[in-house]
C-alpha cells in the first residue's frame, strides 16, 4: 500500500507546511497565547484548499471536475484523509479544532442545510471568515446524548426559542456559528444554527484539559435564544439517522488522528532506539525494546490499513476503526515514551504532548465502551 507518484507529492507539500509552519506555531496554540483559526486559513490558502472544499482536498473546480474523474475523486479523497493525519502527526489539537468547525459544522450544515443555510453559514466557515462549533454533549448527558438531552426547543411564531446547556464544546469559546441540538415538544431531535452574539447565548472561557490544548474546549449556555425559524437545518430533520450519521463521520476524522499521532511517534521511537546508546551499544540492540517496537509496527500497520481502506464506509466499520485506532494512537504513544525513557517523559521530545492528545480519541465521538455497544447492536441486528 505504498502512496502514488501523485500522492507522494501531496504527502510531501502537506507535511512541509506542517513542519515549516504548524511546529513552530504549535507553543503558543498549547499555552493559549495565540488562536488556532488564522493558521488554519493559511493553511488552506497555501495549500489550495479553499473554494467550497474547504475542508480538504481542492477547490470547488476540482470538485466540479472529480465528479467525472474517478481519479481525480481519489486523488481528493486521499488528500482528505492525508490531511489529517499530517495535522496529527505535528499537533493533533489544531487538526481537532479545523474538524470541528468544517467537519462538524461546515459540512453538516452543506450536506443536511437548506440553500440559504448553505450560503450563508457553511460558505463562511469553509473559507475560514467564521469558526463553527457542533453542540450536542451536556452535563447531564454524555454517552446517553440522545436519550438524556435537556435543552429544548419550542417554536414562538417565527422563531424557536431554545434553553439548555452544552459543554465540551470544541471552538466553543470563540465560535461564530453555533449548530445546536436540541429537542423539540414531540420529542424529536432537531439542529439549530445559532449565531454569536444573538440574545441569551454565552459561551464560557476555555476548559484547562489534559491534552488537545492547541483546540478550544468551553460550554455554551443558551437562556431563552431565540433563532429565526429559517435557521431550524434542512427546514427541519426530524430523523436520529442525522445525528448518527453526523458521529460516523466524526469517527472516521477520530479514527485519522489516532493514526496519525501512532505514525509520528513510531518513527521517533524508532530513530530514537537506532542513535541512543546504553551499555555502548544503541538500545535497538536490546531484544526487549525490539520486542516493543515491533509490536508497535504491527499496530501501526492494522491501523493503516483501516484508515487507508478504499471500502465505503459503514456506521459499523466506522466504530470499529475508531475502536481498534483510538487505542493503537495511545499504546503506541505510551510505547514511544517509554522507549525514550526520562527524555520521553519531557516535553522537548514531543510525544509525551502526543500522547496526552491521543486519549481523546478513545473519549471524543463516544468513547470505547460506546463503540463497542454500537458494534454489539450492528453485528446482532
Ligand atoms: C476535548 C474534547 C472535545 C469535545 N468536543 C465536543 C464537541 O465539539 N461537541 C460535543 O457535542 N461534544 C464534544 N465532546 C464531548 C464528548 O463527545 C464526550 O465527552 C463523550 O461522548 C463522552 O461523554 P461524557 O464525557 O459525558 O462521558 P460519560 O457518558 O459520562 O461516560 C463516563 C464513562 O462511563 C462509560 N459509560 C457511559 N455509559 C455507558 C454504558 N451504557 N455502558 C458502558 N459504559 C458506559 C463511558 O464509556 C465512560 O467511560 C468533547 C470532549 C472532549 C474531552
Amino acid at each position: 500500500m505504498q502512496p502514488t507518484e501523485a500522492q507522494r507529492g501531496i504527502r510531501d507539500q502537506f507535511r512541509r507546511f506542517m513542519t515549516e509552519e504548524l511546529e513552530r506555531a504549535t507553543p503558543a496554540f498549547e499555552q493559549g497565547s495565540e488562536l488556532p483559526y488564522a493558521l488554519m486559513r493559511r493553511m488552506v490558502e497555501t495549500l489550495g484548499l479553499g473554494g467550497s472544499g474547504g475542508g480538504g482536498g481542492g477547490g470547488s473546480d476540482t470538485q466540479d471536475k472529480a465528479a467525472d474523474d474517478p481519479e481525480l475523486a481519489a486523488l481528493m479523497s486521499y488528500a482528505r484523509t492525508q490531511l489529517t493525519v499530517e495535522m496529527c502527526r505535528v499537533n493533533p489539537g489544531f487538526a481537532l479544532s479545523f474538524g470541528a468547525s468544517t467537519g462538524l459544522f461546515g459540512s453538516n450544515v452543506r450536506g443536511k442545510g437548506t440553500a440559504e443555510q448553505v450560503a450563508k453559514y457553511a460558505g463562511p466557515v469553509m473559507r475560514f471568515e467564521k469558526i463553527g462549533c457542533w453542540c450536542l454533549t451536556e452535563p447531564g448527558a454524555g454517552s446517553d446524548a440522545l436519550r438524556s438531552m435537556k435543552t429544548r426547543a419550542r417554536r414562538d411564531g417565527d422563531e424557536y426559542v431554545i434553553s439548555g446547556e452544552k459543554t465540551f464544546v470544541t471552538n466553543a469559546p470563540h465560535a461564530d456559528y453555533f449548530l445546536i441540538y436540541a429537542k423539540s415538544d414531540d420529542g424529536s431531535v432537531q439542529a439549530f444554527i445559532a449565531e454569536r452574539g444573538a440574545p441569551g447565548l454565552t459561551t464560557s472561557e476555555p476548559f484547562k484539559k489534559m491534552g488537545m490544548r492547541s483546540s478550544p474546549t468551553g460550554a455554551v449556555y443558551m437562556d431563552e435564544l431565540r433563532v429565526p425559524a429559517d435557521n431550524l437545518l434542512g427546514g427541519g430533520v426530524k430523523d436520529r439517522d442525522h445525528v448518527r450519521s453526523s458521529l460516523a463521520s466524526e469517527r472516521i476524522g477520530l479514527a485519522l488522528m489516532g493514526y496519525g499521532i501512532a505514525e509520528r511517534c513510531f518513527e521517533i521511537a524508532l530513530d530514537y532506539a537506532k542513535t541512543h546508546h546504553r551499555s555502548g551499544q544503541p538500545i535497538g540492540n536490546f531484544q526487549l525494546v525490539q520486542q516493543r517496537l515491533a509490536r508497535m509496527y504491527v499496530a501501526l500497520s492494522n491501523a493503516r490499513r483501516i484508515v487507508y481502506s478504499s471500502e465505503p464506509t459503514s456506521v459499523l466499520d466506522a466504530c470499529a476503526g475508531k475502536l481498534y485506532v483510538g487505542e493503537v494512537g495511545t499504546q503506541v504513544a505510551m510505547d514511544a515514551i517509554h522507549i525514550l525513557g526520562g527524555n520521553g517523559y519531557m516535553e522537548e521530545y514531543v510525544v509525551e504532548r502526543l500522547a496526552r492528545d491521543a486519549k481523546l480519541v478513545e473519549i471524543g465521538g463516544g468513547t470505547t465502551e460506546m463503540q463497542i455497544l454500537t458494534i454489539a447492536r450492528h453485528l446482532l441486528a
